[in-house]
């Protein structure tokens, strides 16, 4: 990969980082009612109401937090890794058979560790294995 695609990409992945951050450091002020700006951010959670919790529901709530929570940690660990890549100077290589991922596919997905193939066999085998 070129100097400035990489340049491109670690300023992608710096954006994130201090997104999730951010949406990290809002959801714990907000206890454990989730965050407008998780909910608007990620678009999957449009339809939620930020009313008082009926009873009976918190425990959903808090249960519904944590998923977002981890995500947005595990995620948070990714983009970590990836600028940890791009410093090694090992970012855009795939992590199993040692070709280039590609720009475009790092564009879409920057924390990509893996070539599209590599990827669709380890996607693959994990359906396997849950079946
Ligand atoms: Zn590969």
């Amino acid at each position: 990969m070129k100097d400035y695609e990489i340049k491109y990409l670690k300023k992608k992945l710096l954006n994130e980082q201090q997104k999730v951050e951010s949406q990290l450091t809002q959801a714990k002020k907000n206890n454990f009612g989730i965050g407008e700006s998780i909910g608007s951010s990620t678009g999957e959670l449009s339809t939620y109401d930020n009313h008082p919790a009926d009873l009976g529901t918190e425990t959903f709530e808090q249960e519904k937090y944590m998923t977002i929570r981890n995500h947005q940690l595990e995620y948070l660990g990714d983009i970590r890794d990836a600028l940890q890549r791009i410093d090694r100077g090992t970012y855009g290589i795939c992590a199993y058979c040692g070709i280039d991922i590609g720009f475009e596919r790092l564009d879409s997905y920057p924390t990509a560790k893996l070539c599209i193939g590599c990827q669709k066999r380890e996607d693959g085998e994990e359906i396997n294995k849950n079946l």
